[in-house]
């Protein structure tokens, strides 16, 4: 009797530690000021956030600070976006800039998330990227410098770009209809 007593105690000890957990999935919007002061994630303001690496580390989920600051990329096929076709916007996580509509994600087949167009010119930064032995181009969130993936000009009409891009560091706005 005393056994079983033991098994209840411990397994309620550990479901109630599982619900103590802080939950990673989720970023705390709350409080994230930049070095001038201002909210980091914002849906309006478009200018830059500049932040140390110490803050993003404790924005970020472990995984979207790979990706973001450490420039990782994500295990191809693993993004919930890579086979997502709901309509609407796809932001960066980290800051909340918009990128993508999703008018213009398309099935690319490489097994990340892909699309031929950002938002605007200047929802995006472009930097040459040599390493790994290759010349390709990563594209950076344009307004907290966050990672997101690379871009390539073997896409579809009408821009024939392939913007290949990590699902960690998006977040998705449905359409409101
Ligand atoms: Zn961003």
């Amino acid at each position: 009797m005393k056994q079983i007593l033991a098994i209840i105690f411990v397994s309620v000890l550990f479901s109630n530690c599982g619900y103590a957990q802080p939950d990673r999935t989720k970023k705390s919007t709350m409080d994230n000021k930049d070095t001038t002061g201002k909210i980091v994630y914002s849906t309006t303001d478009t200018s830059k956030v500049e932040l140390k690496e110490d803050d993003w580390k404790k924005i970020l989920t472990p995984e979207q600070y790979y990706i973001a600051r450490q420039k990782g990329t994500e295990r191809p096929w693993t993004s919930k976006f890579e086979k997502h076709d709901e309509v609407g916007l796809y932001r960066c996580v980290a800051c909340g800039n918009a990128l993508f509509r999703s008018n213009t994600k398309f099935d690319s087949g490489c097994g990340w998330p892909s699309f031929y167009e950002p938002v605007s010119k200047t929802s995006i930064i472009y930097t040459p990227d040599n390493t790994l032995g290759m010349t390709r181009t990563e594209v950076q969130c344009g307004r907290c410098k966050a990672h997101l993936g690379h871009v390539f000009d073997d896409g579809p009409p009408p821009t024939g770009l392939r913007y290949c891009i990590n699902g960690v560091i998006l977040e998705f706005e449905k359409k409101k209809s």
